[in-house]
């Protein structure tokens, strides 16, 4: 039988790799392969039919030598304290890379949400927040949506916290909706902040966006905008794909002259699947679902789902190909990697490249402190320059240590936490 490695091993062994190459302090390295604190507890939830529910809630906070904990929450079955753990660390190595003064945490419930009505949603989350009240809050661990998770639940989760500390706190935690303390620019964070990465990546490449085409896997938040930001660059997008619920398959929606993402928007639900007869009738083509890897294009970027660039879709990736932007969290398998490397194409790793809506979630605590918000381009351009920043500090670490991508940005991220741990005096 084949060991199979669980996300937080495998988060673990990627830190000891780079941990090696870095010649970390071994006290150091001990502390970061392990979470700083960890909360399980169990969240009782009345039910509509008028049974008592027990759930379990996870919270992890993996560092925060560099500010507040900093991570998502998400309702999905499969949440383990491991899934929750590999993703409190990622967090950590997400917001040093970007430069923002914040640690990394992730939190969880292992639940459908869609199996629970309205009502259950909303106790659920209240009582989440009122076991783990006080070990968050805006000076310790600011929580977020993740999978399973949105806006709304975060303006409950926010309500409850204030009830509970007796203020109105709207930094206790992000992603909320705007007009409930959001931050406008969240939406598109992330999509446009993927774009500012290519963008960069083709002037230290010398390809010019004009005359470029990207293919793209999926059509939800990240995706939607990594198209338009795209086009806004002057490139051309080939494809889209989705993930069509009535079939229960994939597809790759492409157009000729490129697609336009505003009409696809307008034909996408809440899911990001698109209604296929629409885009066909506007004469688009439908494809199968990977299609969208083997298209002609000069960058690639994941936008949907883990290990889709894996040892066998890798194959079909066109020669043309000359960047792979990740989108997506964990879009790229380590034997995928591996070919990526030996064909010289490009790699902009997933916790830079989409590392957009983690940076405008920190804009909208900053603005929920000062009790005053930014225009949209105000905080666009904001975004811009943060990850502008980010990604040249990543290229010339590859450049100056002859080191793949992926490993700078690791890199990059260690060297800013093992820092801020010895200006403690941690170490
Ligand atoms: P989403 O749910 O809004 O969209 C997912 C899209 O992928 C949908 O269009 C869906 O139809 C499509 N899809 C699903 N399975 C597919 C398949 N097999 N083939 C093609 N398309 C498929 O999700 P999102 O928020 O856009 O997130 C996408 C990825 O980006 C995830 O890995 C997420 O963890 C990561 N991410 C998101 C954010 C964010 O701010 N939203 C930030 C960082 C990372």
């Amino acid at each position: 039988m084949t060991e199979q490695i669980n996300a937080f091993q495998m988060a673990q062994a990627q830190f000891d790799h780079v941990a090696r190459l870095l010649n970390l302090d071994p006290q150091a390295a001990e502390m970061l392969r392990w979470p700083t604190r960890e909360f399980r507890f169990q969240v009782p939830v009345r039910m509509d039919d008028g049974s008592i529910r027990v759930f379990f809630g996870y919270r992890v906070q993996h560092s925060d030598a560099r500010g507040p904990a900093k991570g998502g929450i998400r309702f999905h079955p499969s949440e383990t304290l491991d899934t929750v753990r590999a993703l409190a660390m990622w967090m950590t190595w997400k917001t040093a890379v970007a430069d923002i003064p914040l640690g990394g945490g992730k939190g969880g419930v292992a639940v459908d949400s869609a199996s629970l009505s309205i009502g259950e949603q909303e106790r659920l989350c209240r009582g989440w927040i009122r076991q783990i009240y006080r070990n968050i809050g805006p000076r310790q661990d600011v929580p977020a949506p993740d999978v399973g998770t949105n806006p709304r639940m975060m303006g409950w989760m926010m309500d409850e916290y204030s009830r509970l500390v007796g203020e109105y706190t709207p930094g206790v935690i992000t992603g909320k909706p705007v007009g409930g303390g959001g931050s406008l620019g969240r939406t598109e964070a992330t999509g446009f902040g993927v774009v500012y990465n290519i963008r960069e990546a083709m002037k230290r490449l010398d390809i010019k966006p004009e005359n470029s085409i990207a293919a793209i896997q999926g059509f939800g938040n990240v995706a939607q905008y990594a198209a338009i930001g795209f086009k806004n660059l002057g490139g051309k997008v080939a494809c889209v794909s989705y993930w069509d619920r009535d079939d229960q398959r994939p597809y790759t929606v492409s157009h000729k002259d490129g697609i336009d993402p505003e009409f696809l928007q307008s034909i996408t639900d809440v899911y990001g699947t698109i209604d296929k007869d629409k885009a066909r009738d506007a004469g688009y083509q439908i494809e199968d679902g990977m299609a969208w890897i083997s298209k002609e294009a000069d960058v690639l970027i994941p936008a949907a789902l883990e290990g889709q660039v894996n040892a066998e879709t890798v194959q079909n990736i066109h020669p043309r190909v000359k960047i792979l932007a990740e989108g997506a969290n964990g879009p790229t398998t380590p034997e995928a990697d591996a070919v990526l490397q030996e064909r010289g194409i490009f790699n902009i790793p997933d916790f830079l490249c989409n590392a957009g809506g983690v940076t405008v979630s920190y804009f909208e605590s900053v603005q929920n402190d000062m009790n005053f918000y930014w225009s949209r381009e105000e905080v666009l351009s904001r975004l811009d320059a943060k990850l502008t920043k980010a990604f040249h500090d990543v290229y010339e670490m590859a450049e100056r240590e002859k080191v793949y991508m992926r490993d700078a940005a690791y890199m990059v991220a260690i060297d800013k936490v093992v820092k801020a741990m010895e200006l403690r005096g941690w170490l």
